[in-house]
């Protein structure tokens, strides 16, 4: 069974990004990027199911520059078989990344696709689910628990106030959430590992697939800064304030 993954490349989550002069985005020009975090969580569900003998295959897959190369490597590195850059100038939006990934089902054929649930720089949450309308598969979203027995997969979802349990017939796609596995770390001797292994390179027109974005961004702004805060005294001027100045009782 092939499992395919799809790795973003994003800010890393430790860095503070700012707003471009523009106005248009964020400068991630000089900053540190690194895998998704959602995406090295589906990663290493992957690469668990190959560990425990359920999946023969781990393809990696992203799509965006050229740099990509490195998250791929990332990928290969925490135990993936083999990836896929589909390069693209610019980072293509969910919906052109859903189409991508499509071409590449219906190429590779994998029993699962498994995504993060949401890359953390644009936040849309939205490719794993176009991918799955696209492909006419069934989907479970915000995994943390996924079990692979005779071509189902039981997929426990974390909702509001609880968790809810899925069964999906293979081939389907799975989203992550936090709690699904916490990844390894990669090790040195991996690392080295990993720069052997094949990465293809493929153009969105080799896939049949126009990346044209859909949507404008129209304004990026800093969230406000946060005000000094205030010592109160007593409980009463506590009380005071939180009535007439925060109006929050
Ligand atoms: P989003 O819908 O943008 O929040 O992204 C959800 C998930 O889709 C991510 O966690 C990735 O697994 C996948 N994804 C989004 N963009 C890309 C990309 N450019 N390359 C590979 N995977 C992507």
């Amino acid at each position: 069974m092939k499992v395919m993954v799809a790795v973003k490349r994003v800010s890393d989550s430790n860095v503070k990004v700012r707003v471009r002069s523009d106005g248009l985005g964020v400068d991630v020009s000089n900053i540190k990027m690194s895998m998704n975090p959602f995406d090295e969580i589906a990663v290493e569900e992957a690469v668990r199911l190959k560990e425990a003998g359920v999946a023969t295959e781990v393809i990696a897959v992203s799509a965006g520059v050229l740099q990509s190369q490195e998250t791929l490597r990332t990928a290969l590195a925490i135990g993936a078989d083999r990836a896929i850059l589909i390069e693209s100038n610019e980072d293509p939006q969910p919906l052109a990344v859903a189409k991508l990934l499509k071409a590449l089902v219906n190429k590779e054929q994998p029993s699962l696709v498994i995504l993060g649930k949401q890359a953390i720089d644009d936040d849309s949450n939205q490719t794993g689910q176009m991918l799955a309308a696209l492909a006419n598969l069934p989907q479970a979203t915000f995994a943390s628990k996924v079990v692979v027995t005779d071509g189902k997969a039981t997929v426990s979802r974390e909702v509001d106030g609880g968790t809810e349990t899925l069964s999906l017939t293979l081939p389907a796609v799975v989203t992550t959430d936090l709690r699904l596995n916490e990844p390894r770390y990669v090790t040195l001797p991996n690392i080295m590992k990993a720069k052997k292994k094949p990465l293809e390179i493929v153009k969105p027109e080799d896939l049949g697939v126009d990346v044209t974005p859909r949507l404008k961004t129209l304004k990026v702004v800093e969230p406000p800064k946060r005000g000094a805060g205030v010592k109160v005294h007593d409980v009463k001027t506590l009380v005071e304030k939180l009535k007439t100045e925060a109006k929050v009782l």
